[in-house]
């Protein structure tokens, strides 16, 4: 998937499992002629089920966390990587460590039962095939297209659905590139894990930019494509190219804006830096910014960690001298970064960098969240306590967010009115674009989660916007 040249992932002299720790000199982030100059390649190389029992650092694991790791991977999609084992997990920290939580399966993230349930058969020898039905029924029990994707983002061309495109928010398409709907790593959390679990018939991809295109054409209210996954930068920079080429080719008026969802600035940096096609890869970013299009890069930072390492600076300035756009998003994660002190180091150092922190979202409501969630309050409390204490250039973050059916809703706040204790809500995108930032009120509920846990305030039947039914 991914290779690597001559570019070693830390300064000389730093131990390797240091860096997450010690913070390299800024002026070693300046141009790719200050990288530090060992010989050793930096490979990429993927950890699985089929071979994390080899890695030395399994040794600090119990019989039983390795066997939780087998039955849970077996549901949830688990791979890791070099870098994320050898430079981000602080493995004196495991089991607690944000980055070992984010890409090693954990007991708890699946229900009991459901644990109990794989665990028996791999330990009574079932067949693989037993397993898999197993695996697939549980999988459709953990809500895998949350909020109507399947059904309700479609977008339409000569009456035939495109699947792999979604149009949900009227200014923005989302395009899921066929070769890029997997990971350098995976995110135990993830909210589209079924784009690469091998559920037949729920992944999103297309292959045809043209398709796009031609949809563009005409729907000159878009302005911005998302080129999202999965991780479209996983694939070779050609390919990349191969999607967006046509679309700058294209000459649109109306597109203003490419963005590109990634993880491979907190997952594997080294695209950026030495894998063998990564200065085409800043090209490719260098042509788009000529063209005149805005060209932002939405990155995905969970935790602190992810940002200190020489080879995320690193990412981060080539990127930036592109004169690509960085904006960072991620959802507030119980076990990862709850906890007010985390979102002050990532935005404030994101900013430092050259960033734009951009979202905190709520972990959605699929996959393992009754693990990740945190309730809407908390989210809330832990959001202000953040916000209010970084400077004015970090404030261009929204959250908490809910990313929900009918649009993405943000927790505004807990107030009281007239005697009853409620919590503020307001759309920052939706369905219907006349219901952005219409404050509307729920019930105070410390325990809800998610927007359909919520219940109208002020005796109200329904909120506002389900009086305009789902479409
Ligand atoms: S980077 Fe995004 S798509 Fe990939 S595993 Fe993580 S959350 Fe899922």
């Amino acid at each position: 998937m991914t290779n690597s040249a001559d570019i070693p992932s830390t300064p000389p002299g730093e131990p390797v499992n240091a860096s997450f720790r010690v913070l390299p000199a800024r002026n070693s982030l300046d141009s790719r002629s200050s990288l530090p100059g060992e010989s050793a390649p930096r490979k990429y190389k993927a950890y699985n089920l089929s071979n994390f029992r080899r890695l030395s650092q399994m040794s600090r694991l119990s019989a039983e966390q390795l066997f939780a790791i087998e039955v849970v991977g077996r549901v949830l999609p688990f791979k890791t990587n070099n870098y994320v084992v050898e430079e981000l997990i602080d493995w004196e920290n495991v089991p607690d460590d944000p980055a070992f939580i984010l890409n090693f399966p954990q007991r708890e993230m699946l229900e009991p039962s459901h644990f109990d349930e794989i665990a028996w058969l791999l330990q009574t020898g079932a067949s693989p095939e037993r397993i898999q039905e197993k695996v697939k029924e549980i999988r459709y029990t953990l809500n895998p297209h949350p909020d109507g994707q399947l059904e309700y983002n479609l977008p339409m061309l000569a009456g035939e659905e495109l699947r792999g495109m979604q149009h949900k928010y009227r200014e923005t398409v989302l395009f899921f590139p066929d070769q890029g709907q997997t990971c350098h790593a995976y995110c135990t959390f993830c909210f589209r894990w079924p784009q690469f679990a091998g559920m037949e018939g729920l992944k999103f991809a297309m292959q045809d930019p043209g398709l796009l295109v031609q949809y563009l054409r005409q729907h000159p209210e878009v302005t911005d494509v998302l080129f999202t996954g999965g991780d479209p930068l996983v694939m070779k920079s050609s390919i990349l190219a191969a999607y967006i080429d046509p679309l700058l080719e294209a000459d649109l008026p109306t597109l203003r804006t490419i963005r590109i969802g990634t993880k491979v600035f907190g997952y594997w940096p080294y695209r950026l830096i030495s894998d063998d096609d990564a200065d085409d890869l800043l090209a490719l970013f260098r042509k788009i910014v000529a063209s005149g299009k805005h060209l932002a890069i939405m990155v995905h930072f969970n935790h602190p960690g992810e940002l200190e390492t020489w080879a995320a600076r690193q990412a981060i300035a080539l990127t930036r001298q592109t004169g690509a756009e960085i904006r960072t998003q991620s959802p507030l994660l119980a076990h990862v970064n709850d906890q007010p002190e985390m979102w002050i180091k990532m935005w404030t150092e994101q900013v430092g960098l050259g960033c734009v922190p951009y979202y905190m979202f709520v972990a959605r409501d699929t996959g393992a969240q009754h693990y990740f969630g945190v309730p809407l309050v908390t989210a809330w409390k832990i959001f202000r306590d953040a916000y209010r204490q970084v400077s004015g250039l970090a404030r261009t973050v929204h959250g908490p967010c809910m990313s929900a059916f009918p649009g993405k809703v943000q927790v505004l706040g807990v107030n009281e009115i007239h005697g009853e204790k409620v919590i503020a809500l307001q759309f920052l995108q939706g369905r219907n674009p006349d219901w952005v930032r219409r404050p509307f009120f729920a019930q105070y509920d410390e325990r809800a989660i998610w927007l359909d846990e919520l219940k109208p305030a002020f005796g109200e039947p329904a909120f506002f916007f389900e009086k305009s039914g789902r479409s």
